[in-house]
């Protein structure tokens, strides 16, 4: 099984069509939405974690490509600016992904990008403003 989370942004002329529910029909895939910011006639957003066999996965981002869709990895679009952090650890008790978490016996906040589902609580918690998050460009 092969999992990835996403970022996909719908141009405006496709963002009332069916496309999650083709990518299940279609390619076998499931699919978590995490975040999705979609409105009529303007570019929509949506967050998704997006599983199947690693062939299947393939065939349905051709497919999302093909249509217009644009694909980010999500780590693309968090960061943390490891400069700025002084590892308090308030970020941990918010993130619900795991995202953020202490490593033990180090106490060390490792931030792991691939598990981030960008709903940016970390963004409002951060006494160092240490974490960005873009992906409101298509608001
Ligand atoms: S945006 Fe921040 S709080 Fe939300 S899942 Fe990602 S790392 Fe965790
Ligand atoms: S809240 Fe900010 S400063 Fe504190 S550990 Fe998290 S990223 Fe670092």
């Amino acid at each position: 099984m092969y999992a990835k989370v996403l970022v996909l942004r719908f141009p405006p002329e496709i963002v009332d069509k069916p496309i999650i529910t083709n990518l299940v029909r279609s390619y076998n895939l499931t699919f978590n939405i995490l975040k999705a910011q979609i409105f009529p006639r303007k570019e929509g957003l949506m967050v998704l974690e997006l599983r199947g066999n690693k062939l299947d996965y393939d065939r349905g981002i051709e497919y999302l490509k093909r249509i217009g869709v644009r694909i980010e990895p999500i780590d693309q679009s968090i960061k943390r600016d490891d400069e700025a952090c002084f590892q308090c650890g308030a970020c941990t008790a918010v993130c619900p992904t795991g995202a953020l978490y202490i490593k033990r016996p180090e106490m060390e906040v490792i931030f792991d990008s691939e598990r981030c589902s960008g709903c940016e609580w970390c963004v409002k918690v951060c006494p160092a403003h240490a974490m960005t998050v873009t992906l409101s460009e298509a608001e």
